[in-house]
């Protein structure tokens, strides 16, 4: 028997303090389908699998004391949820909050009412939106046709109501990144956008299937260690890791783990990511 590829001893991950709440509000339902989506499964428009409103109002109750900087609304596609609104105004009760979107269902409309629901709270909310390449051909290859100018078309419509927006890029190509940073400025420059350098985040592209590699020394910070995702099945880890056995954290915020072994590929894109793939800097929410 080979044992040089047998992770004896993974390396473990222990949560420092809760500042990242996620939350899934649907499992399957998107109205795209991306071919390198992280999520495994076949996503349908038809599935209603969406979080019940009361399990988050339970999950906000047990983590009272946990000093939160944002609250993340994912899925699959978060907007598709029926009670999006509602849950958008409850979260806003208790911290920012950031819908991370394919941008589908932003235009101009949608944008003017979520500036009015921000304006009820002291609170902010932040856009993360996805991009695979700078170049729409390459982009749309990896994502879905037109999903380019469905990102640029949200941009814009949030731009007008100056809201704070990530753009997550997803290297795919395995570019430079400094590349890929500078030639993504230039192309939004073009279509009358302008974006610093603080609001594009690159990120490595992930490891689904097995590799030889061993793990390597972690150097950069991890999402494991601020935060967990609350999904309509329990508390996992973070969005890698939803309603994966290999996450899963408890039931809910009353009881559950703090530890996690980093075993899993996807462990091993975060420890060379070097830093947060899901997370906002938290910096940012420095008054
Ligand atoms: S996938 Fe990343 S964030 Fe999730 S447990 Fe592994 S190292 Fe932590």
């Amino acid at each position: 028997m080979k044992t040089e590829n047998i992770l004896l001893c993974a390396p473990t991950c222990t949560l420092k303090e809760l500042n990242n709440l996620f939350i899934e509000l649907t499992e399957k339902n998107c109205n795209q389908h991306c071919k390198q989506c992280y999520i495994d499964f076949p996503m349908n428009k038809k599935i209603k699998d969406f979080i019940h409103i009361d399990k988050i109002k339970e999950a906000l109750e047990q983590t009272q004391s946990a000093p939160l900087n944002c609250i993340y609304l994912t899925g699959a596609e978060p907007m598709t949820h029926p009670d999006f609104n509602s849950i958008l105004r409850l979260c806003l009760k208790r911290t920012n909050v950031c819908i991370c979107t394919n941008g589908s269902f932003i235009n101009e409309k949608k944008a003017r009412f979520l500036k009015k629901v921000e304006n009820e709270s002291k609170y902010s909310i932040l856009f993360q939106l996805p991009m695979n390449h700078f170049n729409e051909l390459k982009n749309d290859e990896v994502r879905s046709r037109g999903s380019f100018r469905q990102v640029i078309h949200a941009i814009k419509n949030l731009n007008k109501y100056d809201f704070y927006i990530i753009l997550c890029i997803t290297n795919y190509y395995k570019e430079p990144k400094k590349q890929m940073l500078t030639e993504f400025l230039k192309v939004l420059e073009n279509t009358g956008i302008h974006m610093e350098q603080d609001n594009i985040k690159i990120n490595e592209f992930w490891q689904k299937s097995n590799t030889q590699e061993d793990l390597q020394e972690i150097k950069g910070s991890l999402d494991c260690e601020n935060s967990r995702i609350l999904t309509s099945k329990g508390i996992y880890t973070c969005p890698f890791l939803a309603n994966d056995y290999r996450g899963r954290m408890g039931s809910d915020f009353s009881n559950y783990s703090k530890r996690i072994p980093l075993e899993t590929n996807f462990c091993m894109t975060c420890i060379k990511n070097k830093e947060q793939m899901f997370a906002i800097n938290k910096n940012l929410f420095k008054d």
